[in-house]
């Protein structure tokens, strides 16, 4: 695996792969890497060659109260991994790389990026348009792989890709999750003994709405209550938002009729984690990924 610091070797390190008429996969990523990273990998590489992993923290996507300087970084044990998984390429650029002095261009994809994580973390969803827009330019990948973990932000980016004409397949791929459901994700790296317990709330909530889908319920209020129902009774969550969306707009539905998300933002403790179900409409049946 060749490891690539700068924008100019990874740009002629790109240019050379497609010459040479291969497929490039890219994989973004901001490090910390668990199976739900490496499953991404994994599709990757089953469609691409090479594939281009990134390890960027990108600044511009953490509100200055967040947790940018503490978010976990494991580069050594990041390397080793996607060594491990076949990766051909870790693009790893400084900060000081991808944002030189005199940076100036933001990407806002209007709209998907105003509700549900966009509300409780404004600029959030310009910073990561913005940072992939850059990431997708540099490696020109003809297919980036994004987690359905971040459903809003898959649907920004595959909505960026279309406008601006771009020239990479948005891939979204299904939620890792750990044996007891709970989503995996660098964050719950955070979690103490009894948070990493409670934190398994945001799939029970969701496995009730699939539980009450399966069983012929459509309307959006009775669900999100009953999810709000199952989280009240967990004593260290404290939900951000509980909501019913159309997949397409991000809009809140009242009725499920199509494709649709059901998400959840939770704080346990000082950790806020999300979740989604994506709730589709196949023919005449229904089906919840979770
Ligand atoms: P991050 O490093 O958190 O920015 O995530 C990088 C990519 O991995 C994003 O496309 C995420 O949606 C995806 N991802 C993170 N966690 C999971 C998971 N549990 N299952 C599937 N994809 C994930």
């Amino acid at each position: 695996m060749e490891l690539i610091r700068t924008i100019e070797w990874m740009k002629q390190t790109a240019r050379q792969a497609r010459a040479e008429g291969r497929v490039i996969g890219f994989v973004p990523t901001m490090g910390a890497l668990h199976a739900g990273h490496l499953s991404l990998v994994e599709t990757a590489r089953r469609e691409s060659s090479p594939v281009v992993v990134s390890i960027f923290v990108n600044p511009k996507q953490f509100a200055p109260n967040e947790d940018f300087a503490k978010y976990p970084r494991a580069f050594d044990a990041d390397r080793e991994l996607l060594e491990h998984a076949g990766v051909d390429v870790l693009f790893a650029p400084a900060v000081e790389e991808m944002y030189p002095a005199g940076f100036r261009t933001v990407v806002n994809v209007e709209g998907l990026s105003d509700g549900l994580e966009g509300r409780m973390r404004p600029g959030h969803f310009r910073g990561v348009a913005t940072v992939v827009l850059r990431l997708l330019e540099i490696v020109s990948p003809r297919f980036a792989y994004f987690g359905r973990k971040d459903a809003q932000q898959a649907r920004i980016i595959r909505q960026m890709a279309s406008d601006l004409a771009l020239d990479t397949e948005i891939v979204a791929c299904p939620i890792v999750r750990e044996p007891d459901g709970l989503a995996m994700s660098s964050r719950n790296a955070y979690l103490s003994p009894s948070e990493r317990r409670a934190a398994t709330v945001l799939f029970r909530a969701l496995s009730r709405a699939k539980e009450m889908i399966g069983e012929g319920e459509r309307d959006a209020a009775r669900l999100i209550d009953a999810m709000r129902r199952v989280l009240a009774a967990e004593p260290l969550a404290f939900p951000d938002y509980v909501e019913i969306v159309d997949a397409e707009s991000l809009e809140p539905v009242t009725h499920l009729r199509k494709d649709s998300l059901a998400l959840l933002a939770v704080r346990i403790g000082t950790t806020r984690l999300i979740d989604n179900m994506l709730i589709e409409f196949r023919d005449t049946v229904i089906h919840c990924s979770l």
